[in-house]
């Protein structure tokens, strides 16, 4: 493949190229980078990257190598947020995994996607860990309203007019009672603006 004409452009020969900043899609991550060390034939004028057998077999280990790496990493990040809003056996319970689990992730053990996948959703709207100790119930309740309107604001006013909207604050300040204590996100941004 090396020194061969570039079938896209024709202007260049293809040379092994490392480096950085090369993303593409891998498996269900859009924009995995592939490894700065791995080696790939390239057109230097367009930079397309042509791949042959060899090519592809090297590429294809390095970026499962950076899929687990990233799944890793992805549940590490997601499990130190949660750390803010739950204990972290209380969230193994809820997740039925075993005592240590969690510590065992952050240390590096591998994971799966599908559980990646829920702790990177709850660490992002944490107050749904409330949803899930309701959803494990055999006949669970209807959710209860900051469970739907996550978005729990604290007001507090100078005068009249609200100065302060505290995200995620479970208090809503006796002063605020004219104006709203649930607001949605959306509503808080226009806030903001
Ligand atoms: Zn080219």
């Amino acid at each position: 493949m090396e020194g061969s004409a570039c079938p896209s452009c024709a202007l260049g020969e293809l040379v092994m190229k490392a480096g950085a900043g090369r993303r593409m899609r891998y498996r269900h991550i859009p924009d995995l980078e592939i490894p700065a060390e791995v080696e790939l034939p390239t057109c230097p004028a367009c930079e397309q990257r042509w791949l042959d057998g060899e090519a592809m077999r090297r590429l294809e280990a390095a970026l499962e190598d950076a899929y687990r790496t990233e799944l890793v990493r992805k549940a590490e990040q997601a499990i130190e947020t949660l750390r803010q809003h739950i204990a972290q056996r209380e969230l193994e319970r809820l997740l039925g995994v075993s005592a240590g689990w969690l510590s065992k992730v952050k240390k590096g053990k591998e994971t799966s996607a599908p559980m990646a996948a829920l702790l990177m959703l709850l660490a992002e709207q944490p107050h749904r860990v409330e949803s899930l100790r309701r959803l494990w119930a055999v006949r669970p309740e209807p959710p209860r309203l900051f469970e739907l309107a996550p978005v729990r604001v604290r007001v507090q006013s100078e005068g009249s007019r609200p100065s302060l909207y505290a995200v995620e604050a479970v208090q809503v300040a006796p002063s605020a009672q004219s104006v709203p204590s649930l607001i949605s996100s959306e509503e808080l941004e226009g806030v903001a603006a």
